[in-house]
């Protein structure tokens, strides 16, 4: 069946900017750009969308969802609840992303998490493949990560892990500074695995080590990687020689992606990376979701007293961040706020840029004839009105 989304205004994030067009969807794929004289001699259903703005589907790069309560075969059913509930943001794909768990549990939720991405959710925002947070990091910047599993790089648990994966591992966080980590780089570029620094608290001298290994992006910038302080970079024996952030800011071998909440980064330092970074910025939201019966069952491994949501963020018992409460279409919204983005640029943070980084562009996070009819569509707040995936409305 064939669709006309017409009268929206268009953020087609390869575009210069916002415009007037009618996208032709057929079996869930966009198949053409119409302009808008063009689309009314088509036969197709059609969309009306006049008053509101159509964008690509968004993207996260960085979701924990529910998934950090579960274990064994209760990550299915976690997963399922997080993807239903994302539609209503506007957010079609995701990456499904672990944290440090211990060898068992983790192998439990990479099988159940391949399985997922290979069936998806009817009506819900599609798990396109795993982000493994740790847990090779650094336990100094574990932040709310589970310290005890924490562990050196062990090829024999990667190889096993990406067997297990069936490709479906996208992305690593990693420190570089963790023993074996070098034997974990040349096998996520071996399985075109994206490597990023995160939870880290690595010298200059190895983020150029792990560039030259396959380091390209790095994960939520400024936090979990000791902080920043404009003026003494260079001594401060507890984060190494020199300041990560600073020193990631202004490498353009390195993407990026943060967290846009306002809490987790000062909006000065949204607006200032994003203008470092540029189109190598991301915007990833870091969820984490308080399952109904968290009060009890997620208190013993967070500590005494587990998770809570302050309405801002999610934070542990003593007021460490433990994750956000974020979502993408709100992060979009506040990089326009803070004045670090215009609004094609944030969609394009949420939407192509992840693609890019993931290598599929040519399926995702583009307005582009061939792929996925996934689209996000805005109110004039940019709150999000409606959700399509693959051609067929879910929210
Ligand atoms: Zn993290």
């Amino acid at each position: 069946m064939k669709r006309l989304f017409e009268n929206a205004e268009v953020f087609d994030p390869e575009a210069a900017g916002p415009r007037g067009a009618a996208l032709l969807v057929e079996d869930g794929r966009i198949e053409a750009q119409l302009e808008p004289g063009e689309a009314t001699t088509v036969d197709a259903e059609r969309v009306d969308l006049t008053g509101y703005s159509l964008a690509p589907g968004f993207i996260d790069l960085h979701f924990h969802g529910e998934l950090v309560f579960a274990r064994g075969a209760e990550f299915g059913a976690a997963l399922q609840r997080s993807a239903r509930a994302r539609p209503a943001e506007g957010t079609t794909a995701f990456l499904a992303t672990s944290v440090a768990w211990p060898g068992a549990r983790l192998r439990d939720f990479v099988l159940e998490m391949a399985e997922a991405v290979a069936t998806g959710t009817p009506g819900g925002a599609r798990a396109i493949g795993i982000h493994l947070e740790g847990p090779w990091i650094n336990p100094e910047a574990a932040g709310a990560q589970p310290g005890e599993a924490i562990r050196a790089c062990d090829p024999r648990e990667i190889d096993e892990l990406l067997a297990l994966a069936a490709g479906t591992v996208k992305l690593v966080t990693l420190a570089p500074e963790v023993s074996g980590s070098r034997a974990l780089l040349a096998a996520l570029a071996r399985a075109g695995v994206v490597a990023a620094l995160g939870h880290s608290l690595a010298k200059s001298s190895a983020v150029d080590a792990a560039i030259g290994e396959g380091l390209c992006h790095v994960t939520h910038l400024f936090n979990a990687m000791g902080g920043t302080r404009h003026r003494n970079p260079a001594r401060k024996a507890a984060y190494g020689d020199d300041e990560l952030a600073g020193r990631l800011l202004g490498d353009d071998r390195l993407g990026c992606d943060l967290i846009c909440d306002g809490v987790h980064v000062h909006p000065d330092w949204v607006v200032g990376a994003c203008r470092a970074k540029g189109e190598q910025l991301s915007l990833i939201s870091d969820r984490v979701e308080l399952p109904a019966q968290a009060a009890g069952s997620g208190a013993s491994e967070f500590g005494a007293g587990g998770l809570r949501d302050d309405g801002q963020a999610i934070r542990l018992a003593d007021g460490r961040l433990a994750g956000s409460s974020l979502s993408l279409d709100r992060a979009i919204r506040n990089a326009v706020a803070f004045g670090a983005l215009s609004r094609i640029e944030a969609i394009a943070a949420c939407s192509l840029r992840p693609a890019k980084l993931l290598g599929i562009e040519a399926e995702r996070g583009t307005l582009r004839p061939g792929a996925r009819a996934d689209f996000a569509i805005l109110d004039g707040r940019g709150e999000v009105a409606q959700t399509w995936i693959g051609g067929e409305r879910v929210f």
